[in-house]
């Protein structure tokens, strides 16, 4: 059997784990803090937040920037659903731009077409660890006065022409366990910007700099120094882990470049993709599912319905046409890149697609 993700816990983890239980400091302390000053060191931005999931690391961002009711942020309808769930949570309203059919990240000429005297920011996601097309969204954000809050949750240690996530606003990450790196839940905000990570910092935690004293409406948003001391040694590990999941996608991509019906993931010019996924896009994925089923390969699909056609929307009134998200919605496949593979096992993968477009149509 051969997984889709699988997240990587070492003896020293294990052992982390222990000192934080033994030392009677459980929840967040020193260890937070330190993962903070580390995380934010290794992606190249000045300061970071830890919270719980990478779904209150947006949820926060959005709030440290004041948006909320009669607000609109401009989101990716291709993502998981935390991506504009955020902005519900915030009391903004959602607008979907559709996405660009080669890279799958925001289409920047389709933001422009969203743009109403309402928007107030912009959240592109750097999809499967490839970075959005940062440098057209940062010039519309420029020119409209928007805010950009960058989901960056499957992209630990991506970079754009050199430039770190974050960078042009507040990035957000995730420590779930099929993400690049893991603390089991958790998530991180990066910024430059002194301010918003101050005003971060009280919101997670119930509103307060000085304790007992409530500013503003905050929540309890905090990261467990329990999470923290495996996210510090998760990141001793994850730049290695990135290297293993990019030769795993160059081997993959070597197999499968020419194969009839099966379009290989691009790179953007200038981007370090982290291939947190490595999405094909299959002209027949039914019978290619079969044929990795068939050889015990998991696989996944992401995304299978696009954000705003999911009935959390529905109901609320979206009925947008996005035909570039839509359709690869239907052609998306993900196939396992993951750092545990052996080079056997990728040769699997590669051979089972390949033997899929090889079968000849049933009718
Ligand atoms: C995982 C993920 C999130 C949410 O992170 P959680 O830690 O699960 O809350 C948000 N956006 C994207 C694109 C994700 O992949």
């Amino acid at each position: 059997m051969i997984a889709i993700a699988k997240p990587l816990i070492g003896e020293e983890e294990k052992a982390a784990v222990l000192e934080v239980l033994g030392s009677g400091q459980l929840a967040q302390g020193k260890r937070v803090r330190e993962f903070e000053e580390r995380f934010a060191a290794w992606v190249g931005a000045r300061y970071a937040v830890a919270v719980s999931s990478g779904t209150t690391a947006l949820h926060v961002a959005l709030l440290a920037h004041e948006i909320g009711a009669g607000d609109e942020v401009i989101t990716t309808p291709f993502s998981f659903i935390a991506s504009a769930n955020c902005i519900l949570y915030a009391g903004a309203t959602p607008r979907f731009a559709d996405i660009d059919p080669v890279y799958y990240t925001i289409d920047p000429a389709s933001i422009e077409q969203q743009i109403t005297r309402r928007t107030r920011a912009i959240i592109p996601v750097h999809l499967f660890g490839q970075p959005a097309d940062m440098t057209a969204i940062a010039e519309i954000a420029e020119k409209h006065g928007l805010a950009i809050i960058e989901d960056a949750c499957q992209a630990h240690g991506a970079t754009l022409n050199g430039q770190p996530l974050g960078t042009w606003g507040a990035a957000c990450y995730s420590f779930y366990p099929t993400k690049n790196m893991t603390t089991g839940e958790g998530g991180m905000i990066t910024t430059n910007d002194a301010a918003l990570a101050e005003r971060m910092r009280i919101l997670r935690e119930h509103g307060m700099r000085v304790r007992y004293v409530h500013e503003t409406l905050g929540y309890n948003f905090r990261m467990t120094d329990l999470q923290a001391a495996i996210g510090l040694v998760q990141l001793t590990r994850v730049e290695a882990w990135n290297a293993q999941r990019q030769r795993n996608a160059a081997q993959l991509t070597a197999r499968l470049t020419g194969v009839p019906g099966v379009v290989t993931p691009q790179v953007r010019p200038g981007a370090t993709h982290v291939f947190h996924q490595y999405t094909v896009a299959v002209a027949d994925r039914d019978r290619t599912i079969a044929s990795l089923s068939e050889r015990g390969i998991g696989y996944g699909i992401y995304y299978p319905i696009p954000i705003h056609k999911q009935q959390v929307y529905r109901e609320r009134g979206y009925t947008d046409v996005l035909p570039a998200a839509e359709a690869a919605s239907q052609q998306v496949l993900s196939l396992p890149v993951h750092p545990a593979l052996t080079a056997t096992e990728v040769e699997q993968v590669a051979e089972a697609v390949m033997a899929a477009a090889r079968e000849p149509m049933v009718v």
